[in-house]
């Protein structure tokens, strides 16, 4: 951070204010503290009746070329259950229903923490978006294990195999 977002400053010290327990950034003109907190990414295990779940190949950076399942950052202003319906479509044309939180992943090395939520698959004209290459139904013993983008995405199916859709996992991925 250069400039104050409060008043403009470039007078922006790093330090402890008073009262509190870690360094934060702080505008020594107006006195404004800007902290800084873990973002929220939001997305959905998608699955049908036929042993299938759906996967979107990732269009984008990070981790381009590879499976995901349909997840984004929470926008302000929505729920964590509205941002991972609002980015099951955008990634992947599809609705899910009888959506409920299945995992709950915190990585406190890179400051975010993942909950998806598990959705039976509604519609079948689901397709490739600016952000997926392609969006696709696997069986799931043809699951892409080698080719997966994220661990969180890996721990959240291996939660849906070993102990099904009903299960919940809260998590920390620390390593
Ligand atoms: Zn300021």
């Amino acid at each position: 951070m250069n400039f104050c977002s409060n008043c403009g400053s470039s007078r922006i010290v790093k330090k402890v204010p008073e009262g509190d327990t870690h360094p934060r950034l702080v505008c020594e003109d107006c006195g404004d503290i800007h902290y800084t907190n873990p973002n929220v990414v939001t997305g959905v295990l998608p699955f049908n009746d036929n042993d299938e779940i759906l996967l979107c190949k990732r269009a984008i950076e990070p981790r381009s070329g590879f499976w995901t399942l349909p997840a984004g950052f929470l926008e302000n202003g929505e729920s964590i259950e509205e941002g991972a319906l609002r980015e099951t479509r955008e990634e992947a044309c599809l609705e899910v229903s009888e959506i409920k939180l299945f995992t709950m992943i915190s990585v406190p090395r890179i400051n975010q923490i993942y909950s998806f939520f598990i959705g039976k698959i509604v519609n079948d004209d689901f397709g490739p978006t600016p952000e997926s290459s392609e969006v696709k139904l696997f069986k799931i013993n043809e699951l892409p294990w080698d080719d997966l983008a994220f661990r969180t995405v890996r721990l959240t199916i291996e939660q849906y195999l070993n102990h099904g859709k009903d299960s919940f996992s809260n998590k920390v991925l620390d390593d």
